[in-house]
């Protein structure tokens, strides 16, 4: 038997065509007589009816069929009985009675129900993952993202840009995260590393003037375990030659409503808004803002100056501040309860406390009013506009805890409150990060984005003296609170990415010895260039609905960091060990 198409594809406007379908065996009814076989591949599923009447044979075969056994089947496609279609299936309205039926091959009763809607446990899923994938929830995904690697290509092709491979056995350059290792047989003592990203071969492909070069990318960063991270994950790699940031921005937001358009048929309001990070930080308190809802923060630490609580005055005190958000017209949904719950919410991120002040029809009333003189009170509830009905949640401490725990109990209380309408797209691009911060461990200066991201011309001179003060040429695109990307635009001048060393601390030995290669090539005649990467999973996770990476990735590893299916990592035989004149410690 040849297969005709896919049982998905068997629709009313075959009826009366004999065709010839290979699959799954989803689901099977016995009706004492007739058997009903729900026949599944990657397009759909249709119905098939044996009757003994049609085919004895494929009548006899069908009664020896189990879930997920491998079928072939041939027969007339026919409209279903009056009353008996299917209106949430494509192929609801017609059925296929058999008439010759084979085995290709039988199948173990599946560990665990393939329909949708039953829940199963993860570590299941991922064990038998091939099972796992059988479900339409997953076989959707993986063509979402299959459509997305084809706009992708399409657009970065038509726009002048070349995909080029760049190696996945490299160099370690220990800079942000860990890296994975690989040892050298070869060169016994010697490892590789594989790439947190291609980074410098990209640059490196400027100077050997590509101009636009693009790749979608497997990244690893063995990172510490986190809830939604991978430590194998897919960038689109981009970076070109002659542009400012306003190049690189105004044509990834074209690529990124490309994909929201062609995948999702979504279109994406362009220009995206640009947010220089401290606005960021002063109004969303994050650099990752969710700007599909207000409650802005409100700065109050002028008003507090004067006053006697001490939480405020001694935050001030230090230089830090007081802020908080208001929601409108619900303060009766915020029981005491409640408030100590956001407190320790708070608290999770280094703050103090949370000072509640509810507007109700007798005035403004607060646990902390008694400390407050009126002056203050009254400043307070004029600055956040508190109308009855309104709450104020308020913060005082250093400027980054304040933005920290205010941004994510914001953020908490538009998912919880129904302010955040999930249906929206709303992308920003964050520029203007800070170019270092400051490493208590390192006890130096680290590079916020990395050590290649230029500083913004106008704080060059800011080297000497106050490096912690200049900004670099770096932007994030955040989607729906959610950072999916982030660029800049590099060092191209010798000097400057000299400078750049020196402020983190590396002597020019370790900058040689680390970077020598790049610090060359910026003596043959580098062009400026820049340019950006977008973490593909999480864009996929977006356009899916998918609430975590796993459900975007065909084989991921667990949040433990190990592939359940196949059992990575693994022990190795002493023999490969010995190969690579390695001991293990205590072996
Ligand atoms: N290599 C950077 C990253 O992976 C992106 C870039 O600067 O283009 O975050």
């Amino acid at each position: 038997m040849r297969r005709s198409c896919y049982c998905g594809e068997v629709t009313a406007e075959k009826v009366g065509e004999a065709v010839t379908l290979m699959g799954w065996v989803h689901r099977r009814r016995d009706h004492g007589g007739l058997i009903f076989v729900d026949l599944r591949d990657r397009e759909g599923i249709v119905q098939v009816v044996f009757d003994p009447e049609h085919g004895v044979e494929a009548y006899e075969t069908a009664r020896r069929l189990r879930s997920e056994y491998v079928i072939a089947i041939r027969g007339e496609v026919r409209r279903r009985p009056p009353g008996t279609e299917n209106v949430d299936l494509k192929t609801g309205e017609v059925e296929v009675p058999a008439v010759e039926a084979l085995i290709l091959n039988e199948a173990r009763t599946p560990v665990f129900p393939l329909d949708d809607d039953r829940p199963v446990s993860e570590e299941l899923r991922l064990t038998y993952r091939y099972l796992d994938l059988r479900r339409s929830s997953l076989q959707e995904n993986l063509r979402i993202r299959h459509r997305g690697y084809q706009v992708v290509r399409a657009f970065c092709d038509r726009h002048g840009f070349i995909e080029v491979e760049t190696p996945a056995l490299t160099r370690s350059t220990p800079e942000g995260a860990r890296d994975y290792l690989v040892p050298s047989r070869l060169y016994a003592g010697q490892f590789f590393a594989l790439p947190q990203s291609p980074q410098l071969f990209k640059q490196l492909l400027m100077v050997a003037g590509f101009d636009r070069y693009f790749q979608i990318v497997k990244c690893f960063r063995d990172e510490d375990l986190r809830a939604d991270r991978q430590p194998e994950f897919t960038q689109i790699d981009v970076e070109m030659s002659f542009v400012d940031r306003e190049d690189v921005l105004g044509l990834m937001e074209e690529l990124i409503a490309a994909i929201f358009r062609e995948v999702k048929g979504v279109e994406l309001h362009r220009p995206f808004p640009r947010l220089p990070y401290v606005e960021a930080m002063a109004i969303y308190g994050l650099d990752n803002p969710d700007v599909r809802f207000e409650m802005f923060l409100v700065e109050i630490s002028d008003v507090c100056q004067e006053t006697a609580f001490r939480p405020f005055a001694e935050a001030l005190a230090r230089g830090g501040q007081v802020k908080g958000i208001k929601v409108k017209g619900k303060a009766e949904a915020f029981s005491r309860k409640v408030i100590d719950d956001l407190t320790e919410f708070v608290k999770g991120f280094g703050a103090k406390g949370l000072a509640p002040f509810r507007m109700t029809k007798e005035g403004p009333q607060s646990p902390v009013a008694k400390f407050l003189d009126p002056a203050t009170l009254e400043g307070i509830t004029r600055r956040f506009d508190l109308k009855d009905g309104d709450l104020a949640l308020v913060i005082g401490d250093s400027p980054m805890v304040v933005a920290e725990a205010l941004g994510r109990l914001r953020v908490k209380l538009g998912y919880e409150l129904g302010l955040i309408d999930e249906a929206l797209i709303r992308p920003v691009w964050v520029t203007d990060f800070p170019l270092l911060e400051y490493s208590e461990e390192e006890k130096r200066y680290v590079a916020v984005h990395h050590p290649f991201t230029a500083p913004l011309d106008e704080d060059l001179s800011l080297f000497e003296g106050s490096p912690e003060k200049m900004r670099a040429k770096a932007y994030d695109l955040v989607i729906n609170g959610q950072e999916v990307g982030g660029g800049s635009i590099r060092n191209h001048n010798r000097e400057i990415q000299q400078k750049m060393f020196d402020a983190l601390g590396f002597s020019s030995d370790q900058a040689r010895q680390r970077f020598g290669f790049l610090l060359d090539a910026l003596e043959f005649g580098t062009p400026p260039h820049g340019g950006i990467a977008f973490g593909f999973d999480r864009l996929i996770m977006l356009l899916t609905g998918a609430e975590s990476i796993r459900e975007v990735i065909a084989f991921p590893k667990t949040q433990r960091a190990q592939c359940l299916m196949t059992g990575a990592p693994t022990v190795v035989d002493t023999v490969q060990l010995k190969e690579l004149r390695l001991k293990l410690d205590g072996s």
